[in-house]
């Protein structure tokens, strides 16, 4: 679990040395291929800024969408390295279209200390994906010691993400990577209690695996969500047109009947027939949902439960919106969570929000800064949470004991 990290290198051992930094710069763009939201490379800045500061020459390399493995006009990382310069107003942001080839390693060659250099998509390379040896030798040559700071991508054993840390050493955790580990161990190794897991989002197909990891380590568990209604099922209830998972009510059941002093669930429900009629919207005890309502968000009673067991928390741990909080008035549970957990974290708590759209609901509602940590990585932090290991994050060196 500890890793060393770019603060663990003594500084006159890689003054002048080309760091090779996997990046996550897997942001969207628009229609222009301008950068539409910042947030993972603003995440990358403390890494490449200490790197600097010790002298070293900073090369980075990302993926970006899907290119399935051959060049694309339409992945190519040069919006980002734009993006990166104006983040980096006194540094000097260069960019080479190119990632395996003789251009690109006479740049990183070139490249004076104190200078960045971006290189193009990783995923242009067909190997990248497939981890394939060959790749994973010719990266290497780009740099002198390697640092992997792409969290949102560790959970995949890429090229970039393992494969090329055996050929480069040191190999290290990039300051990022180090944040996200921390918060993310402290939750699965030694949470401050009480624990308040909130789970919510679409499925829970695809968080069985998160529930089962960390039922036996909270103290509650929170439902909402289109999950709920499968749990709303397996309580015999009547759900209507709600989205539920039929193939998971049994699961759900045999959940209920093992975590039944932790599992909170909705008592009420925001309903209207259908997503086009929000206007209809209506709260709804949960044993009085009608065969034409769905389920769109936890309803106001709900809420106020919810805030209350999140009040006394010291560790809250929030994956997966409340409701459909894209489309308002639905959005109503979603941010009233983020607005319990904002506010236990101002009196002491520890919070993590992980999940794409969990975050996105949270930057949606302001309230970011209130978080003690929002996770970069929607995939790896569940997969961390399930209690897997990490490939981007075992390659790396051990910290000293
Ligand atoms: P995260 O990305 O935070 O892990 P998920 O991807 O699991 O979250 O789920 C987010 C999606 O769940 C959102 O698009 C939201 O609209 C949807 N959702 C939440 N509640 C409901 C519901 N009651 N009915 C249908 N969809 C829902
Ligand atoms: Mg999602």
């Amino acid at each position: 679990m500890h890793k060393r990290t770019v603060n663990d290198l003594p500084a006159d051992a890689i003054r002048g040395k080309r760091a090779l930094v996997r990046v996550d710069f897997n942001v969207p763009l628009d229609e222009r291929r301008t950068v539409t939201d910042d947030t993972r490379i603003r995440a990358a800045l403390p890494t490449i800024e200490r790197l600097l500061e010790v002298g070293a020459r900073v090369v980075l390399c990302s993926h970006l969408g899907r290119p399935k493995g051959k060049p694309s006009e339409k992945y190519s990382l040069a919006p980002v390295a734009k993006r990166l310069g104006e983040l980096l107003p006194n540094r000097k942001v260069r960019f080479v279209p190119a990632l395996i080839s003789d251009e690109a390693v006479r740049a990183t060659e070139a490249l004076a200390p104190g200078d960045v250099l971006l290189l193009e998509n990783t995923r242009f390379e067909p190997g990248e994906e497939k981890n394939d040896p060959a790749l994973s030798r010719a990266l290497a040559k780009l740099g002198d010691f390697y640092v992997n700071d792409a969290f949102g991508a560790a959970h995949r054993a890429h090229a970039s993400t393992a494969g090329v840390a055996g050929h480069l050493h040191p190999a290290v955790a990039g300051l990022l990577m180090e944040r996200e580990l921390r918060y993310l161990g402290q939750v699965l190794t030694d949470p401050r209690r009480p624990f308040i897991a909130v789970l919510g989002g679409a499925k829970i197909s695809g968080k069985i695996d998160v529930i089962e990891s960390l039922l036996p380590k909270v103290d509650r568990m929170l439902i909402g969500g289109a999950m709920a209604n499968t749990f709303f099922r397996a309580q015999g209830l009547q759900t209507g047109r709600s989205l539920v998972e039929e193939d998971r009510v049994e699961l759900a059941r045999e959940l209920l009947g093992r975590g039944s002093d932790k599992l909170v669930l909705p008592v009420d429900a925001l309903v209207a027939p259908s997503l086009e009629a929000p206007a209809r919207a209506r709260g709804v005890e949960v044993h009085a949902l009608a065969a034409d309502d769905a389920v769109f968000d936890i309803g106001p009673r709900t809420i106020e439960v919810f805030a209350g067991e999140i009040a006394p928390g010291k560790t809250i741990l929030w994956n997966g919106p409340m409701g459909v909080f894209e489309t308002p008035p639905f959005d109503a549970g979603t941010v009233a969570v983020a607005r319990a957990i904002a506010l236990a974290t101002g009196l002491g708590a520890t919070s993590i929000v992980g999940g794409g759209d969990s975050a996105a609901a949270v930057a949606k509602a302001g309230l970011e800064e209130k978080m003690s940590h929002v996770s970069t990585g929607g995939g790896a932090s569940l997969e961390f949470l399930e209690g897997k290991e990490l490939p981007g994050v075992a390659v790396l060196d051990d910290a000293a004991r």
